[in-house]
């Protein structure tokens, strides 16, 4: 048995959290008087709904390795990472099948993979084709809802897909809506030009989630009504938001979270496989040369156009606790509870739950959690966390 004690961020209160094997077996809480100095914060492993590479592993890379998995999954783990969700991007019909039979396969021989990795999120590719709104899919291989299609991926991985994000704007995305919902798959609306009667038909076939609310949006829209306000009011569906401190103005992000609610919102990554590496240009195989800015920032050379996410979620806690009035209470909430009720009750802690958490120092102002501890299953992995990278 092992004791992680740290400040919990809710209630100050000292917790001390005793392990068992791979579940947490008791948490007791103190009163402290003085002021905890150096203090360590303890709290539930973050959860990341949408992640497409890391530290230079690559989950839609050509072609797929299952080293490329298992890379990804060490170096979020490392961030604070305990439950991730790789997400696959639009492409044919074979590259979709054969980058799900490579996480199969991670999840099959490696533990940790498996314990990290509950599904796998389809963003695509049953997207728009409109420039703005298809963001960086390829035009090539976007097309309407097809169920044979999706079965057929569903046999070939052992039913490892647990999200899909599609366009409702496409005739019969309704009927293949509820098809999906009664497999029990998450069918978020993202990368779309759906107008408001359209998400409604969605929202009623059991569309449940909205991904990266506020991106992949054509630039200019029509003031109201328009596809953004219509997600932001649907209280059905619980928006994510990249809270990388690029993607999303601070304002927007703050009033966007104020409009669905902590109770409908949650925080992702969108890491691309540049995230995590040092600042510097870098050639990619499909988006030509890009810059990683010291703050994070990736943009295409020319265009100066965001070419992604480059930040994990131990920034994105970071920027929501700086830039809202959630604090960090609030913000650690959004990036654990929240998408944790997605991923099989993850993100929380809990007597009897998974021994998944994290201790960290954090103070305001700063731009990310510093990782000190990360306890996966009940085995502790400790980070020299080295100087601030991007
Ligand atoms: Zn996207």
């Amino acid at each position: 048995m092992d004791s992680y004690a740290g400040i919990d961020p809710l209630t100050s209160e000292l917790v001390s959290v005793t392990v068992d094997g791979d579940t947490v077996s008791a948490i007791e809480s103190h009163r402290i008087d003085a002021p905890w100095e150096g203090r360590t914060w303890i709290a539930p492993g973050l959860v990341d709904l949408q992640v497409n590479g890391f530290a230079g592993f690559d989950f839609n890379a050509d072609p797929p390795q299952v080293e490329q998995v298992i890379g990804a999954a060490r170096s979020l783990l490392a961030e604070g990472i305990t439950t991730f969700v790789p997400t696959l991007i639009t492409a044919s019909h074979e590259q979709v099948a054969a980058r799900l039979a490579v996480i199969r396969q991670a999840r099959d021989q490696d533990q940790l993979v498996r314990t990290m990795i509950p599904y796998v999120h389809l963003e695509g590719p049953h997207l728009s084709d409109q420039d703005g709104a298809r963001g960086v899919h390829d035009p090539a291989w976007i097309r309407p809802p097809s169920l044979d299609e999706f079965l057929d991926w569903q046999r070939g991985s052992g039913d490892l897909v647990g999200m899909v994000t599609l366009s409702p704007h496409y005739d019969g995305s309704a009927g293949y809506i509820a098809a999906l919902s009664a497999l029990s798959i998450r069918v978020a609306i993202g990368h779309t030009h759906a107008d408001e009667d359209q998400i409604g038909r969605a929202v009623a076939a059991g569309a449940s989630l909205s991904t990266h609310l506020g991106n992949g949006a054509h630039p200019i829209l029509p003031r109201h009504p328009n596809y953004i306000w219509s997600q932001l009011a649907e209280d059905r569906l619980t928006a994510g938001f990249i809270a990388d401190g690029h993607h999303l103005p601070a304002s927007t992000l703050k009033a966007m979270i104020r409009a669905k609610g902590m109770e409908r919102s949650l925080l992702v990554s969108d890491a691309v496989a540049l995230a995590g590496s040092p600042p510097g240009r870098y050639d990619t195989p499909v988006g030509g040369q890009v810059d990683l800015s010291p703050s994070g920032r990736l943009t295409h050379v020319g265009s100066g156009l965001l070419a992604g996410a480059a930040r994990s979620l131990a920034y994105g806690v970071a920027t929501v606790a700086n830039g809202t009035d959630l604090g960090l209470a609030g913000a650690l909430d959004l990036a654990t509870a929240q998408p944790g009720r997605l991923a099989r009750g993850r993100g929380r802690l809990s007597a009897g739950g998974p021994a998944d958490l994290i201790l960290f120092y954090w103070q305001p102002g700063e731009p990310r959690l510093t990782i000190e501890t990360v306890v996966k299953a009940g085995l502790r992995h400790d980070h020299d966390p080295g100087p601030a990278g991007p």
